[in-house]
């Protein structure tokens, strides 16, 4: 990194150079005294104790922000000078365009304003790129928290869709942690679908695959987070116990032109299939294998594996088809290719649904 003085020599002439031979280094409160008042109006040293850049050499920061055209310098804590388009901050920002429109003396905006910061370095090329135009920065969730943070206290809404985007997407591959990052920035929505996204692993996976992630959470949010899973396995249970789901959408997949329920024994019964088992809640007689199936599924869904049981695809179901009699069926063979995916489908909407009215207790949540 070089420093800012070395910087200057290949700016010639630059706005850079014109700070540097008016001591910008300095702390603010000198600066007060020897520079024009434009600078003190945009002072947020305030904010921070101490005088980070006082004494010390700044670098430059990285492309483009390095821009010798731009007509402000944002200092951060430990020293690095961005140089930045004074319009892309106001619009990205109702605080930053509030302090820009304060008056300034004549001949003020000759040399760019000077902005220290209690951000780093990293936090402050993060949110940059962000209301820059270019495409913005990979979401690094070790760097999430602090860049949201400077983000809601420059008010920059770019910076907090970016946050919310990047924790759904945290939340596929490791949920536990996307929910800690929601929990603690306080997006009830995000929270949930962080929760939503863990219901495909078993709580006990959770605690291996994210153990560590543990730590960082108030046990209001642990406890919220368990007793989501709990009511979510109890409702897919609920759903695979009362055959509700083989009722629903059958008005739609029959408007689809999908065969339809083909298991049930009043539908279509022969000889290699008619062996059935009647569901008293529905008052029908559905297929051995289907029966069997759903019976295993309950045994997965209560025992501690995840609360959608083994429904990821359509495989379980499938293979629960082949091993029956049904299989022999020419008819229930025509059917399956296409009914036996409706029937996975339809159950795990029906389970997606349960599962959807449930809610998670953020009542906890920091404001
Ligand atoms: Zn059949």
């Amino acid at each position: 990194m070089e420093s800012l003085e070395a910087a200057c020599d290949n700016l010639t002439p630059s706005p850079l150079t014109v700070l540097a031979s008016l001591k910008v280094n300095i702390a603010p409160a000198v600066i007060a005294t020897t520079m024009s008042t434009s600078t003190v109006s945009y002072d947020l040293f305030h904010s921070y104790p101490g005088s980070p850049s006082s004494g010390a050499s700044n670098t430059l920061a990285n492309e483009p922000f390095d821009d010798e055209g731009a007509d402000i310098i944002i200092r951060t804590a430990d020293g690095t000078d961005f140089m930045v388009y004074k319009f892309i901050l106001a619009r990205a920002s109702p605080f930053f365009k509030k302090m820009f429109s304060i008056p300034q003396p004549p001949g003020a905006d000759e040399i760019p304003h000077l902005i220290p910061v209690a951000e780093d370095e990293k936090t402050i090329d993060t949110i940059l790129r962000i209301c820059y135009p270019d495409s913005n920065p990979p979401f690094d969730d070790t760097q999430a928290e602090l860049v949201m943070e400077a983000g809601r206290k420059y008010d920059i809404g770019v910076v907090e869709a970016y946050f919310k985007a990047g924790v759904i997407s945290l939340a596929s591959s490791q949920p536990v942690k996307a929910y800690g990052l929601a929990y603690r920035g306080n997006l009830k929505e995000e929270a949930q679908a962080a929760a939503a996204f863990s219901l495909r692993f078993s709580l006990q996976e959770l605690l291996v695959k994210e153990g560590s992630q543990f730590q960082h959470l108030p046990g209001m949010a642990i406890r919220g987070l368990v007793h989501y899973h709990i009511q979510c396995r109890d409702a897919a249970y609920k759903v695979v116990d009362d055959w509700s789901w083989i009722t629903q959408d059958r008005r739609r997949d029959e408007d689809h032109g999908v065969p339809n329920r083909w298991w049930f024994q009043d539908d279509h019964s022969n000889l290699a299939c008619r062996s059935s088992v009647l569901l008293p809640a529905v008052g029908r007689w559905v297929h051995v294998w289907l029966k069997k199936f759903t019976d295993d599924l309950k045994l997965s869904i209560a025992m501690p594996g995840t609360p959608l049981g083994q429904l990821d695809t359509c495989v379980a179901i499938m293979t629960a088809f082949l091993a029956g009699t049904a299989s022999q069926c020419q008819v229930c063979r025509e059917a399956a290719g296409a009914g036996v995916p409706q029937a996975h489908a339809a159950l795990l909407n029906a389970i997606h649904n349960a599962q959807s009215k449930v809610k998670l207790d953020l009542t906890q949540m920091p404001l």
